[in-house]
């Protein structure tokens, strides 16, 4: 895995040559996430569908009542049998109308501290039971959207780590995100910018939706 100092170089090669922004969320974000906790079988299904694109991600972290304090998230997830049961919702997600999968956070117990009940799954975003409400910005955008759970069974094999340590996990991916997610400005006289839009929040959108 590239350090920081690889990523960087990587990001400003980039830039220089006006090439356009790379999805992050599969690549810079679930993926080094799969690569430290996955399972070999994970590792083995989810990573080259990454990088082949064939997968497109959405983070499925914020919640109505739980943005800046990200570990008051409610969206709970019952264990029955091979599965969890989700019931709530997401918000601010981007591109979920885009994307056929979400890695997120749940939350699996209510005892003990709020970060000790949360774990990291991912999912398949045509599950039954899953709904996706566009928000519609001040700008006329459609970036953004609300994701409703009603009863989605999720099977556990879709646990990254252990039961209610998804906490841990967040952490490894927040490195990733904040460390690794933006690239440098192009100088100037060195070819057009990429596109970036704008950013803000924990979240690096605006990022053109897959082909087909
Ligand atoms: C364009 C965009 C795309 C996004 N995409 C995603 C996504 O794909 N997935 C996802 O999970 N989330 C996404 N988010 C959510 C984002 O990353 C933040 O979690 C969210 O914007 C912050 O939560 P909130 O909006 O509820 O604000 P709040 O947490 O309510 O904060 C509101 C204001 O209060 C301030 N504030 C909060 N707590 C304190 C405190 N203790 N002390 C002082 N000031 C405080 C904040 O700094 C902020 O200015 C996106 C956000 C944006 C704007």
């Amino acid at each position: 895995m590239w350090n920081e100092l690889q990523r960087s170089i990587f990001a400003a090669e980039c830039a220089r040559a006006g090439a356009p922004p790379l999805a992050p969320m599969g690549l810079r974000m679930v993926g080094p996430v799969i690569m430290g906790f996955g399972t070999p079988e994970q590792k083995a299904h989810y990573l080259p569908r990454i990088l082949s694109g064939e997968d497109y991600w959405c983070q499925g972290y914020s919640e109505p009542g739980a943005g800046s304090d990200l570990a008051a998230l409610q969206l709970r997830a019952v264990s029955d049998g091979d599965d969890y049961v989700l019931s709530g919702s997401k918000i601010w997600t981007t591109h979920a109308q885009f994307a056929n999968r979400m890695f997120c956070l749940v939350r699996t117990s209510t005892e003990g501290k709020l970060q000790a009940g949360i774990t990291f799954l991912l999912l398949d975003m045509q599950t039954p039971g899953i709904s996706v409400k566009p928000i519609i910005t001040l700008a006329g955008e459609h970036e953004v959207n609300q994701v409703f759970f009603d009863a989605v069974r999720v099977p556990k094999s879709g646990r990254i780590g252990a039961e209610n340590q998804g906490w841990t996990v967040a952490k490894h991916l927040l490195e990733f995100e904040r460390g690794g997610g933006s690239a440098p400005r192009a100088p100037s006289g060195a070819g057009p910018r990429p596109d970036h839009r704008r950013r803000r929040g924990r979240r690096q959108p605006g990022l053109p939706p897959p082909a087909g």
